[in-house]
């Protein structure tokens, strides 16, 4: 037995990139024994994955190996050193996990959406302290991912990490799950004290999109990378389209430009930038309370003249030459309609 990575010491102080890896779902004793081999040999791997219950979108797929699942992993993850996780959907799930000493847990997107479900869960797991790692709600909601981190919370779980896999949507395209990478940012924001581990599996649905999605996380300083990896991913029997071989594994890490979360040089520079951004947003704000006091009166004389609110001509001609000089002075297209519009409609509210 090799000495063990510790994932409480990494949740409280996540300085490191934590690379989590292994299978979709764990299938047999010698898949998982293969892989996690591989996987212990590139030593970058910290913890072992692997689905023992396989939330599976119509039934009579493969649904998991279940029990029996556990046991091999536990053995194979001391063998190798790397501790293991797996996913939970329900109390007994969670109390077979704690049973075979599972080191962490994962609770997936299709329960994280039914706040019936994670109570449940928060319920079983009270009075342990296992790192839970809690993905994204299938459904762009915020509310309900920070509703999860609350329940668990509120069973005196204190080791709580959060996974970005992404966000169901019928224009996803070229990913699986549309990564939607401002959500992960405001729960960042809004809970500046929980890693983010990005799931660039689950996002991207496919290999060759993995390696530019995994650069992209790290350069929106995710805390960790979660990537499914099978000895044989073209025979895997869940998402084996998405999974890769511990040896390419291997090269995407390799490739990977890792920045450093702490430069003094850096920092310097950075505040100097942000407080030349922080004035250029005071004169924003202030010229925009200009601009809505002047819609105001603008609003009184319509009125008095028995004139329509909204003046369509106008309001064209605003965001055809808005767009034109924006983009001549290299704003995109898209940035000046979606602020021009917000500011017309707050113009026109103002007037009604
Ligand atoms: C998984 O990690 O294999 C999984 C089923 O994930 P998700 O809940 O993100 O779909
Ligand atoms: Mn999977």
């Amino acid at each position: 037995m090799r000495d063990s990575f510790d994932i409480k010491q990494w949740i409280e102080n996540p300085d490191e990139l934590l690379v989590i890896a292994g299978p979709c779902s764990v299938e047999s004793r010698e898949q998982l024994l293969n892989t996690a081999t591989k996987l212990s040999e590139l030593h970058r791997v910290k913890i072992l994955r692997g689905g023992i219950w396989k939330p599976r979108t119509r039934p009579n797929g493969f649904e998991g190996i279940g029990e029996e699942g556990l046991s091999w992993m536990k053995e194979i993850s001391e063998e190798t050193g790397m501790p293991c996780m797996t996913e939970v959907a329900t109390p007994e799930h969670a109390e077979l996990a704690l049973k075979y000493g599972i080191d962490a847990l994962w609770i997936g997107a299709r329960t994280v959406a039914n706040p019936f479900s994670v109570q449940h869960l928060a319920d079983a797991l009270r009075g342990t302290d296992i790192p839970i790692f809690i993905k994204n709600p299938i459904a762009a909601d915020l509310k309900l991912w920070i509703g999860a981190f609350e329940r668990l919370s509120s069973s005196g779980l204190r080791h709580l990490v959060a996974i970005h896999r992404g966000f169901q949507d019928t224009n996803a395209a070229p990913f699986r799950n549309n990564p939607r990478w401002e959500l992960p940012i405001e729960l960042h924001r809004q809970n500046a004290d929980i890693p983010i581990i990005t799931d660039i599996s689950h996002i991207c649905g496919c290999r060759d999109i993995l390696q530019k999605t995994a650069q992209k996380a790290l350069d929106l300083a995710t805390n960790g990378l979660m990537i499914e990896s099978h000895c044989e991913p073209e025979k895997a029997l869940t998402d084996a389209e998405q999974q890769i071989t511990p040896d390419d594994l291997k090269s995407m890490l390799d490739n990977l430009i890792i920045h450093k979360s702490k430069s003094t040089n850096a920092n310097v520079l950075l505040q100097e930038l942000r407080s030349r951004i922080d004035s250029i947003d005071d004169e924003l704000l202030n010229l925009l309370a200009q601009r809505s006091e002047i819609s105001s009166k603008i609003g009184i004389v319509k009125k008095e003249h028995n004139l329509t609110v909204l003046q369509l001509d106008r309001w064209n001609s605003i965001l055809s030459n808005h767009i034109e000089k924006g983009k001549a002075i290299g704003l995109n297209e898209n940035l000046v309609k979606d602020i021009f519009e917000l500011i017309h409609k707050d113009s026109i509210d103002r007037q009604l």
